[in-house]
């Protein structure tokens, strides 16, 4: 069994249609839910999260976005979670998600290349990192 971090973002939160489908797709493909809450980021939490993207252009508008209303953070759980998350989300640009995976979450949710719907681990050290920034007190061994 392996974790992943999901984040379902502000533009998702805001739309109950849209949530909703995705709530269902974790579900059918057999996800477990094993930590969930919902919040507004904190600007240093957003900080943290993305510093591997600080020197990048997009990087203020990402945290700026990020933090601009509540998210759902989730802790899911699945053999192969980091993974298979990562292709039910479909690429990371949104001209990508709608001409190469119009069926993934962010060919069919994305808004642009940083309102991407949806964001997962990509690694299992990312997932453990990630898994700190915003649930310190879950204990992942
Ligand atoms: P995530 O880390 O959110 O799961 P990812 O690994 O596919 O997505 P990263 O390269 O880690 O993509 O980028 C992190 C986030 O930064 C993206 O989800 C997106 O919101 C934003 N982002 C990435 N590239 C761009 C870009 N070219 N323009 C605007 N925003 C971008
Ligand atoms: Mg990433």
């Amino acid at each position: 069994l392996q974790l992943t971090f999901a984040i379902l973002k502000p533009h998702i939160v805001k739309h109950p249609i849209a949530l909703e489908e995705i709530r269902n797709i974790i579900l059918t493909s057999n996800f477990k839910i094993v930590r969930s809450k919902r919040k507004t980021i904190a600007m240093r939490e957003a900080e943290e999260f993305y510093a591997e993207h600080r020197d990048k252009f997009f990087f203020n508008r990402l945290v700026t976005f990020m933090t601009s209303g509540p998210s759902d953070l989730l802790i899911l759980a699945k053999e192969n979670a980091i993974v298979d998350w990562r292709r039910l989300m479909g690429p990371t640009k949104a001209y990508k998600a709608l001409f190469e995976a119009p069926d993934s979450i962010r060919g069919r949710f994305g808004l642009s290349d940083t309102r991407n719907a949806t964001h997962g681990s990509d690694s299992e050290e990312s997932a453990r990192r990630e898994i700190g920034v915003f649930f310190p007190d879950f204990d992942i061994d």
